[in-house]
């Protein structure tokens, strides 16, 4: 890694992304028009069609996320549980709503079930997005509703976002505080992973806590894969990777996609929205020096968390991949940081 770039570089390598917030956002701002927000583009969003082609975001998860009802913890310190009937239904919608964004925008996005679909899309200019949830409070113990998204195209999800479920006890949200908070899997939990396995649904490990983390790297048969989440050792967030972690990850040849979050980003987790891109790439380099450049990529959080203006929005990643080669990285890293060990590890996950 020799290529040392300029201040300001902008590098552009078309990116596959590990999890953007897109489809819960357009809800959230009206369910009328939003294919047309998304498609046409909109000043609210970070990701919309036109801001993609125009910073290279070529893909990537596209998550289903239902909000917790408040933001007030219980009295174990965990966000509210969302009750089933309501996750049905805002599971469905968000899930109608990607197929009507496909549906209406004349092949400018097109959802993609497997590598291949992804390399087709991303070869015509296409939005390569891929069905994910983060949370499955909207299936119960029977798991029956996993078959009919998995025929509705889903393939990966979180069993947990930041709060507890009948699968297990996401990670809450803390700083300076391990992610060792809860218990594990429950026997549901442990019937889900092996389902995901038999169906070649990818499992998604951000979000899930330290003991949840290490039963399914117990059970699990595919790669461990942590979608949005960053470098503890930078990062004392709660929802970041130990070193365990990742080496667990690169164990199992799965990968961490870098989290754009300031609040999971900054050393001393401070929501800075003016943060340097330099922390983003400590993160990066940290894990490629811990486990590798086959193991490194990214997960925007785009439309879901707060990211630094240095990026801004879709438009400003050639200024992340610009600070990445100005840090060192080489074409061939940044290829694989950008898109290739995303489409790798997919591949792996949906094929083996
Ligand atoms: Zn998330």
């Amino acid at each position: 890694m020799t290529a040392m770039g300029t201040a300001d570089e902008l590098v552009r390598i078309p990116v596959f992304d590990g999890h953007n917030d897109i489809l819960s956002r357009l809800m959230h701002e009206g369910r009328d028009g939003a294919e047309a927000r998304v498609l046409n583009g909109h000043a609210g969003m970070q990701v919309d069609m036109p801001k993609a082609r125009e910073g290279g975001l070529a893909g990537g998860l596209c998550a289903i996320y239902v909000p917790s009802p408040g933001s007030g913890l219980d009295g174990n310190g965990d966000l509210p549980r969302v009750e089933r009937p309501s996750a049905l239904d805002q599971t469905i919608a968000q899930a109608a709503l990607l197929r009507r964004i496909e549906a209406q925008s004349d092949g400018a996005f097109s959802v993609c079930t497997s590598v291949a679909d992804i390399r087709g899309a991303m070869d015509r200019g296409s939005f390569a997005a891929v069905f994910h949830i983060e949370g499955i409070e909207a299936v119960g113990p029977d798991l029956d509703l996993i078959h009919v998204l998995y025929a509705a195209g889903l393939r990966t999800l979180g069993p947990v976002w930041s709060r507890p479920n009948i699968f297990a006890h996401g990670v809450p949200f803390r700083f300076a505080h391990s992610p060792d908070i809860g218990p594990g899997l429950t026997e549901s939990g442990r019937d889900l992973v092996r389902l995901c396995n038999g169906l070649k649904i990818m499992v998604d490990l951000s979000h899930m806590n330290d003991a949840g983390f290490w039963d399914i790297a117990k059970i699990s048969d595919a790669p461990l894969v942590a979608s949005h989440s960053n470098a503890f050792a930078i990062s004392p967030h709660s929802r970041n990777l130990t070193d365990r972690q990742l080496d667990a990850i690169r164990d199992t040849g799965g990968l961490v996609g870098l989290n754009f979050g300031v609040k999971f980003l900054h050393p001393e987790g401070k929501a800075d929205s003016a943060m340097d891109l330099s922390i983003m790439v400590r993160h990066v380099q940290y894990i490629v020096d811990r486990v590798g450049i086959d193991h490194v990529a990214l997960g925007s959080d785009f439309d879901g968390t707060l990211i630094s203006n240095k990026i801004g929005d879709a438009t400003g990643i050639p200024r992340l991949l610009g600070a990445l080669r100005m840090g060192g990285f080489d074409d061939e890293a940044l290829t694989k940081i950008a898109h290739a060990n995303w489409l790798s590890v997919l591949k792996r996950s949906w094929e083996a």
